[in-house]
């Protein structure tokens, strides 16, 4: 934490800073994409990483992901403005809003769609908010699709010296997350005044990453600069997560913090089917077209 301990003072290295680029998604929304890139193809094990860019929508013209497939991973919304509606075919159904985390277990397979709930659509508004897909190793590619709904008031916010840091998964700054996740994962949002510090403990041998969605910090043992839309990948080997809300900037940093054990399997990759070898891929393809990943079933009115 802020205080140095005489064990945990070793801060790791940051390898690499990665601009996002902007890139058009689902109905026609713009995201910041950090991850995967040239630069960047994985961040085992982590795939993707998407802010959907914050815009403000008039009435009736917001836009969605309508109904589309995942297999052999899964994904995490978290909703920083407005209000998406989810549905898929493993009969899972759930608004979620400002605050508010998602994780969905596409496993063996779902079609889903992520949608502006009516009310945002009726009455327009600003949509911001982050996607984050996490690979699973081969023993749980195809297994059971699971959907997990974590509201803001579920997800514990520790508060420091001019920062705060809310834990929505894995165990940091001596708390629990609430999501329950199938390898050892951390995922934090950690906001900090300008000048201030916080020290995350990460064990060994983990991938870290910190992406800033605003303001600007320096990270890492190194004090590597890091703007908003960019992403920091720590060295893997040991110390903390050394994090420095840069003194000058005009606003707080808001961002998100990212660990995971890495899965050391091949990936082979194919829109949004993630498995390890290419027949793998045609068998999800072959299955989705078959209709063996379901459908949604029709909105009750
Ligand atoms: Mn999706």
């Amino acid at each position: 934490m802020t205080t140095p301990t005489a064990s945990a003072t070793f801060a790791r290295p940051v390898q690499g800073v990665y601009d996002a680029q902007r890139t058009v998604e689902g109905g026609g929304f713009e995201v910041y994409r950090p991850l995967p890139s040239a630069a960047l193809d994985l961040l085992d094990p982590f795939l993707l990483l998407d802010e959907m860019a914050p815009t403000v929508h008039s009435p009736g013209h917001a836009v969605g992901a309508p109904d589309h497939p995942h297999r052999g991973f899964e994904t995490v919304t978290f909703i920083i403005d407005g209000e998406v509606e989810h549905r898929d075919s493993a009969g899972n159904h759930g608004v979620i809003g400002p605050g508010d985390v998602q994780w969905m277990t596409a496993g063996d397979g779902v079609v889903h769609s992520e949608m502006p709930s009516r009310r945002f659509q009726e009455e327009g508004g600003r949509a911001h908010g982050l996607q984050l897909w996490v690979n699973l190793p081969s023993s749980l590619k195809r297994t059971a699709p699971r959907y997990q709904e974590l509201p803001e008031e579920s997800i514990p916010t520790v508060h420091g010296e001019g920062w705060s840091a809310s834990v929505v998964a894995g165990s940091m700054l001596g708390v629990d997350g609430p999501a329950e996740t199938h390898t050892p994962v951390g995922y934090a949002r950690v906001m900090l005044e300008p000048a201030a510090s916080v020290r995350v403990d990460v064990p060994d041998g983990r991938t870290a990453a910190v992406y800033a969605f605003s303001g600007a910090a320096t990270v890492g043992a190194n004090r590597e600069r890091l703007a908003a839309h960019q992403l920091a990948v720590f060295d893997r080997s040991h110390g903390d997560v050394l994090i420095s809300a840069a003194p000058d900037a005009e606003t707080p940093l808001d961002a998100l913090l990212l660990t995971g054990e890495p899965i050391g399997e091949p990936v082979a990759r194919y829109g949004p089917f993630v498995m390890n070898t290419r027949s793998e891929i045609l068998e999800a393809i072959e299955d989705f077209n078959a209709g063996r990943m379901g459908t949604i079933a029709a909105t009750k009115m």
